[in-house]
């Protein structure tokens, strides 16, 4: 974290080792999607107040890699399982039939879950957060709301637990907790690399900016599940709270960067390469 911004809220004396396996230059990054297979959901959940909803939609379980400083960086931890949570008439209906698991998806690239080095979860929903005990080192970086809205006795009763899985929270303020930055607002996390607290889809909802060779890139989490959402401003269907989220939209809309949605399956039209910056 940049002292600077944190705001004493992050311990700076946390380091951040300047290791030798990266070679973009200081303060810009390569991200690499990385993807845990397609499933399908309600289109009640993708978009907000539509009518006709479409019955189902195929989205992507689209994580991300960030490379440069020195560090390897994970933005949301992605789920193994995504099949499981379709219906056997949704994989016919789109054609579901792989997946990948998150260790499976950084070996690609000749990763483990220990070569990364920083966590940062954008929410803690299930499909972004669920593996995060995979990553025994990583400094973990979480919005400070995020974390009082799942662990506040009241909110239980609203909080699923197929969507909140308790026992991932459990390992998170027990066994990982020393290596936890809780932060507010926004945060530099590294030259070229900021969180920003958004709001809209969960509480403690934030998203990621990064800078790379081939311009700013935005990875907005779920408050852009689809390119539409930011592209026609398009309210998601799952909101905490709607007006920021519409103000989500048009702030990264500003930001006149690359947006890297978190469901999107056409994500690999757009880059082939699964690629950005180099
Ligand atoms: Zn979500």
């Amino acid at each position: 974290m940049h002292p600077t911004h944190a705001a004493g809220r992050v311990a700076d004396e946390h380091r951040y080792d300047e290791g030798s396996h990266v070679s973009a230059p200081a303060g810009t990054y390569t991200v690499t999607i990385l993807n845990n297979g397609d499933w399908a959901t309600h289109g009640t959940v993708m978009y907000d107040n539509a009518y006709p909803s479409p019955k189902h939609v195929k989205i992507a379980m689209n994580f991300f890699l960030l490379e440069g400083g020195g560090q390897r960086i994970l933005v949301d931890t992605g789920i193994d399982n995504a099949l499981d949570y379709t219906t056997p008439e949704q994989r016919e209906e789109f054609g579901l039939t792989t997946h990948r698991t998150t260790v499976a998806a950084l070996a690609e690239h000749g990763l483990t879950p220990d070569d990364i080095d920083i966590l940062i979860i954008t929410h803690l929903h299930f499909d972004h957060y669920v593996n995060a005990p995979l990553f025994n080192r990583a400094r973990i970086v979480l919005n400070r709301r995020e974390y009082q809205h799942v662990l506040l006795p009241e909110n239980r009763v609203v909080l699923p637990r197929n969507s909140y899985p308790r026992e991932v929270f459990a390992w998170l303020v027990d066994e990982a907790w020393d290596r936890v930055d809780l932060v507010d607002g926004e945060v530099e996390v590294r030259p070229g690399l900021r969180v920003i607290w958004t709001g809209g889809h969960t509480p403690g909802h934030q998203i990621v900016v990064a800078d790379t060779t081939a311009g700013p890139v935005v990875i907005p989490g779920d408050e852009v599940y689809l390119y539409e959402h930011v592209e026609s401003l398009i309210p998601i269907g799952n909101h905490y709270d709607l007006l920021r989220h519409v103000e989500t939209l048009r702030r990264i809309r500003a930001l006149g960067a690359t947006v890297l949605p978190a469901h999107d399956i056409r994500i690999r039209d757009r880059h082939p390469s699964l690629r950005i910056g180099d």
